[in-house]
Parts: C-alpha cells; sequence; structure tokens
C-alpha cells in the first residue's frame, strides 16, 4: 500500500484566498501551521501575524509570507522592531492588547488562528468573534476561562469555529454527518506525556529536562508539561464540554501511547468512530483551515507497510492527580476551571525555572482550588477576577517560606 501524498491531486481554489490572522506566530502552533501554508499556497494567504516579543522571527516570516500586517504585544519589542527596520517597508506594525484586538478585527481576514499560550488571547479572539471571522481554534485557555461566554458570542454572531487541537479537531471530524441527539461519550486520547512508565517514586525528583522530553509531540515547553502531569488532558475536558455542548459525565480520557488515534466518539449504539493520523499538528490545523475541502497534506499519512500498535489504557489516577483535579474543577462550574488553569500556569512556570518539584504542581493547583470562592455561576468580569486573585494566591503558596 502506498502512503505517497504527492500522488493525490489537490482541486484547484475556486476563489481568491481570504486572509488569515495568525495570533502566536512564532510559536509551535505557529511553525505547524506555516508549514501548512507552504503547502498550500494558492488556497491560503497570511494578512497579520502576532507574536508576544520575539520580533526577529515574527519579520523573518513577514518576509517569507509577505504578510502585510503585524502585531507584537510587548511594547518595548515593538519599539525595537521599528527602531531596526526589521520588517519589509509598508509592513504595519501594531502593539499591545490593543494591536492585537485590531490585527484580529482586519477587513481583509477571513480567519483567525489564536494560537497563544496563556489567557491572553481571550479578548483578541472575542474581537474576531465579533467581527464575524471564523476562528480555528487552537488556544484552549479560552475556552476553559470563558467557554460558556465564548460559545454564547459564537452564536449569537453566527461565526464557525474549527477545532485545531488535534484531539476536538478528531470528534469534530467524527462527528460529522450525525445527531448530536445520538452521541454517547466522547473518549479523549492522551499520549501519557514523558512519565508514563515512571517508578511513581521517581516523579518527586523529576526536572523540566525530563518532562520536556514528549515521545512523541514536539510542542511548546507549557504544553509538553501539561502533557507528563496530564493537566492538559484536564484543559482539554474542559474545552470538549463547551466546544460540542456536552455534560463533562460524557466525557472520557483514555491513554493511547501511540498518539495515532488522536480521539473517538462512542454513538448509542455501540459503534465508534475514531479519527487517526500520524502524530503533526499540520494535519489538524490544515483541516481546520481549509474545511470543507481537503488537500494534499504537508507530510505523509499513516504507513500500514510496516507493523503499527494501537495500545488503549486507562489512566491511573495516583499518576496523574491534576487530570482528577481539573474534573472536579469542571463539575464544580463557575470560575473553577479558570482557577485550576490560573494555578496550573504559575506552577508549571515555577517548575520550568526549577523552584518547584513535579509534585508540587498537584499541590498548588489543590490548594489554589481549595481557598478560592466559587459561586457555581460567573459572569466574564468575575472570571478574570478570579484568574487574576488564583494567580496571587498560587505565587503566595509557592513563595511562603
Ligand atoms: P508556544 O509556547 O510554542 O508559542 C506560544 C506563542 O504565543 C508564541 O508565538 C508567543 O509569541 C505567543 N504569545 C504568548 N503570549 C502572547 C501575547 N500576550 N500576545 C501575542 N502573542 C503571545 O506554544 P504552543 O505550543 O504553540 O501553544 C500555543 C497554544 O496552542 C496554546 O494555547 C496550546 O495549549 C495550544 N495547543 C498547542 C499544541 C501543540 O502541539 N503545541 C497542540 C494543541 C493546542
Ligand atoms: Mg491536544
Amino acid at each position: 500500500m502506498s502512503n505517497q501524498q504527492t500522488a493525490r491531486p489537490t482541486p484547484a481554489p475556486t476563489t481568491e484566498p481570504a486572509g488569515l490572522v495568525l495570533l502566536g506566530a512564532t510559536g509551535s502552533i505557529g511553525d505547524s501551521t506555516l508549514e501548512v501554508i507552504r503547502q498550500n499556497p494558492d488556497a491560503l494567504r497570511l494578512a497579520g501575524i502576532a507574536c508576544r516579543s520575539r520580533w526577529d522571527k515574527l519579520a523573518a516570516i513577514a518576509r517569507e509570507f509577505s504578510v502585510p500586517w503585524v502585531a507584537i504585544y510587548d511594547e518595548t519589542a515593538a519599539r525595537e522592531a521599528r527602531d531596526a527596520n526589521a520588517f519589509p517597508p509598508g509592513t504595519q506594525i501594531l502593539d499591545g492588547a490593543g494591536g492585537l484586538r485590531e490585527l484580529a478585527s482586519l477587513p481583509e481576514a477571513g480567519t483567525v488562528l489564536p494560537a497563544i499560550v496563556g489567557t491572553l488571547g481571550l479578548e483578541p479572539t472575542l474581537a474576531a468573534v465579533e467581527a464575524g471571522k471564523k476562528i480555528a481554534l487552537a488556544s484552549k485557555e479560552i475556552l476553559v476561562l470563558a467557554g460558556s461566554h465564548f460559545m454564547e458570542a459564537v452564536r449569537r454572531r453566527g461565526v464557525e469555529v474549527l477545532p485545531v487541537d488535534s484531539e476536538h479537531n478528531a470528534i469534530f471530524q467524527c462527528l460529522q454527518g450525525h445527531r448530536p441527539e445520538d452521541v454517547y461519550r466522547l473518549l479523549l486520547t492522551a499520549s501519557g506525556g514523558a512519565f508514563l512508565d515512571w517508578p511513581l517514586a521517581d516523579l518527586a525528583k523529576v526536572g523540566p529536562e525530563q518532562a520536556l522530553k514528549h515521545p512523541n509531540w514536539s510542542m511548546g515547553p507549557k504544553v509538553t508539561v501539561d502533557s507528563a502531569s496530564m493537566a492538559n488532558k484536564g484543559l482539554e475536558l474542559m474545552e470538549a464540554r463547551w466546544l460540542f455542548d456536552i455534560e463533562p459525565s460524557r466525557i472520557d480520557v483514555i491513554i493511547h501511547r501511540q498518539s495515532i488515534v488522536h480521539s473517538m466518539v462512542e454513538f448509542l449504539d455501540g459503534s465508534m468512530l475514531a479519527q487517526l493520523s500520524p502524530p503533526s499538528m499540520t494535519f489538524a490545523i490544515q483541516h481546520a483551515l481549509l474545511h470543507p475541502a481537503r488537500a494534499a497534506g504537508a507530510r505523509p499519512g499513516l504507513d500500514f507497510s510496516q507493523a503499527l500498535r494501537f495500545d488503549f489504557e486507562p489512566p491511573e489516577k495516583k499518576r496523574f492527580p491534576c487530570l482528577g483535579l481539573a474534573r472536579e474543577a469542571l463539575e464544580a462550574g463557575g470560575n473553577a476551571p479558570a482557577v485550576f488553569n490560573a494555578a496550573n500556569e504559575v506552577a508549571v512556570e515555577a517548575f520550568l525555572a526549577k523552584r518547584i518539584g513535579f509534585l508540587d504542581i498537584p499541590a498548588v493547583i489543590k490548594h489554589t482550588l481549595d481557598s478560592a470562592t466559587n459561586a457555581g455561576t460567573s459572569c466574564l468580569e468575575e472570571i478574570l477576577g478570579a484568574d487574576r486573585e488564583a494567580r496571587h494566591r498560587a505565587s503566595s503558596f509557592l513563595n511562603k517560606p
């Protein structure tokens, strides 16, 4: 059997490509998105790109793809970029939170792909929804923090949301052509991360060097640590709950160490559908950006001329306490998911800076969740306040002598 993708015909585009705005262009999802654009130059065109501060890398992208608009969140970095004349003549350079919002609402953009790590992607993405853009969503923090508000805005403005996170993209693909009432449950697959087979007793001693060695995926540092603790899968439970408007009790997590089956849907009759591809984000990104069209991919598909194994096993509760904490936060609702996310971000930053150990990550999350007040339902301002408050509580807990 051949898996030569180059032999597959790509249909000619029928319309002028609508512009794409890529928020978080200098990160890992940014890299994979650029790979997809290189592969599909007739269908995809970059109208705008944004990053936090790495203007040299942003400038190289602007040159390669002739991008007319850029935004740099960090205003000092934006000043440096302007002083260095780093961008091609005529490039519009925006900065700050306002610059990101303006970029996300550009009239020439049809689609916005938020791939900003952390919670700062929320505001520009909400601006993109209000401006009626199609959203190809990678930043899961947006749904964790403001799932109900975000989806309400999406429904009100009638915009389309295509999931880029590989599990949710897989579920989206499996749900096509099926009635929501026939879905029994969603099964999110997880690789198990760097420590799946480590003796539990050794986890107290592991540092960032070990946690950043992901067996299958190449991702940014925050997501890679979250994979090792499975906090990432906890965030993905929250993401799935809102994206697919489904009860948390109908979302399960299963370990699949090969990362080839990206997730599954079980229907009422016991039939299950799965989506498979090699572990590269280019598959999900290309699907989301070209949907409903398909085209030859940037990378070859699965090669069944080699023996392939698909293993599935339930996650051990003791090994992955962050997963249980995330489910509790999701079930508690209100601002608890935001508190979980904020505490985890503070803890992972401290872990990456070697200030705390790996097992301190769930301890920080638990302490912060236990000490936060939760009314059960919250408006967006209250959630953002809870996010700030949780960061403060988590940092104070960490700085306690
Ligand atoms: P990364 O750390 O590699 O890159 C983060 C990007 O965000 C960078 O371009 C950075 O400049 C940008 N950024 C950070 N703060 C910003 C700000 N305030 N304004 C503008 N830009 C800002 O992270 P990543 O792994 O690419 O992940 C990005 C997002 O995609 C995260 O939400 C993550 O959960 C999600 N995601 C990642 C993967 C993956 O394979 N890497 C898979 C699924 C989902
Ligand atoms: Mg994922």
